[in-house]
């Protein structure tokens, strides 16, 4: 189906286009000075020591894990309203998903009150999702971890350069994970980051990167080094110079591109606060956010009632998405589940995902907005 109105669209120009060209005919095309460069600004963007880039979210997760120490039995308490890889990095390490409820139907990360009733003798990390780019209360997150002696890894996927009181998320808690995927607000294809203030976190995601090798093959070809060592059981979590020169151009659009998103956001808001079948979450949000998505909820609804409506949009050239259909309802997952999910589950029936990128316009807003209104008169 072709949608007048997509969900998301690429922020793209003739900067990634030249960057893209400049690494070709560098002939340098894998790991190199453009990924070290894209560390560097994000490291500094965000106020974090340390940076590593890598091939996706999933794998940054995973190494996030990995420096976290969990290992065969370890439990990971994790919200269950996540894209599945946060799951999954969990178990590539042989350790337990512990599911978390969400808070309410309007703030849809992590309850910190369910998370410490979660908390047994096995639990060894908290890994929080920042949903849409809206921070989880981490002022209670990190004080769990600290009675409890726990890791914290925060999937930022949603939120680069979203704040938490002055704190970019990311950086309050042991390790942060960002996606590059194409869909994301810094769009590479796919890539990722890790970020922390923990040297040896960041020593140790550095080598696990690239199969535990003592040294990269760009140093090697420099003629900084000619011998390696293997010290670790490692994977190849590498990004390569193409990709991260277009997320140097992308970085660069981050800023103007939030602050944009935010005033679609606000329009949003002001057409829909009205409408009584509707919860928008996260509606008074003091910090910024990254705003990756714009998620709304139906009120007293379920999944025919979302459905409909999704479809009534479709068919005026609306494109929406569900976030996210929870990770313990899927097969490989329902085995884990230890209580009841009833909010999680309630949301997952009753979301919806409307358009959201930088280069919408006002006019778009407000024909999402009647055409929603409309197809609210018509449920029921
Ligand atoms: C996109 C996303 C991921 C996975 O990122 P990849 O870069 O595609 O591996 C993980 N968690 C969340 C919340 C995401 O949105």
């Amino acid at each position: 189906m072709d949608y007048t109105i997509p969900l998301f669209n690429l922020n793209f120009d003739e900067e990634e286009e030249k960057n893209v060209v400049n690494v070709l005919k560098s002939r340098w095309i894998s790991s190199g000075p453009r990924c070290e460069e894209l560390e560097n600004i994000f490291a500094e963007m965000l106020d974090a020591k340390y940076a590593v880039a890598v091939s996706s979210c999933t794998a940054a997760l995973h190494l996030a894990v990995l420096c976290a120490g969990i290992r065969q039995g370890d439990e990971v308490i994790l919200p269950s309203l996540t894209f599945v890889a946060t799951a999954n990095a969990v178990r590539y390490a042989g350790g337990i998903p512990v599911f978390c409820e969400i808070t309410s139907k309007s703030n849809l990360t992590v309850d910190v009150n369910e998370v410490e009733k979660l908390v047994t003798p096995k639990t060894r990390a908290i890994i929080v999702m920042h949903y849409a780019g809206f921070a989880c209360d981490m002022d209670s997150i990190n004080l769990i971890a600290q009675k409890y002696n726990l890791r914290v890894i925060e999937d930022a996927c949603h939120g680069p350069l979203s704040q938490y009181g002055s704190s970019k998320l990311g950086t309050l808690g042991d390790v942060g994970c960002f996606s590059f995927f194409s869909n994301k607000n810094i769009s590479t294809g796919e890539g990722g980051m890790l970020v922390t203030n923990n040297k040896s976190f960041y020593e140790k995601a550095r080598l696990l990167r690239s199969h535990g090798m003592t040294t990269m093959s760009y140093e090697r070809a420099k003629g900084h080094s000619t011998q390696y060592d293997v010290i670790d059981l490692g994977y190849n979590y590498r990004l390569d110079d193409i990709r991260a020169a277009i997320g140097i151009a992308q970085m660069k659009k981050l800023k103007p591109d939030i602050e944009k998103r935010n005033t679609l956001r606000q329009m949003y808001i002001k057409n829909l606060k009205t409408e009584e079948k509707l919860i928008i979450p996260f509606e008074d949000y003091n910090y910024i956010s990254a705003s990756y998505i714009f998620p709304v909820v139906l009120k007293n609804g379920d999944s025919q009632k979302r459905d409909f409506i999704r479809n009534y949009l479709a068919a005026k050239g609306i494109q929406t998405s569900v976030h996210y259909p929870p990770v313990h309802r899927f097969k490989i997952y329902q085995e884990y589940v230890t209580g009841p999910l009833e909010k999680t589950e309630y949301v997952s029936d009753c979301e919806f995902t409307l358009p959201m990128y930088g280069a919408l316009t006002e006019k778009q807003i407000l024909y999402i907005c009647s055409v929603l209104h409309e197809a609210l008169e018509n449920i029921i």
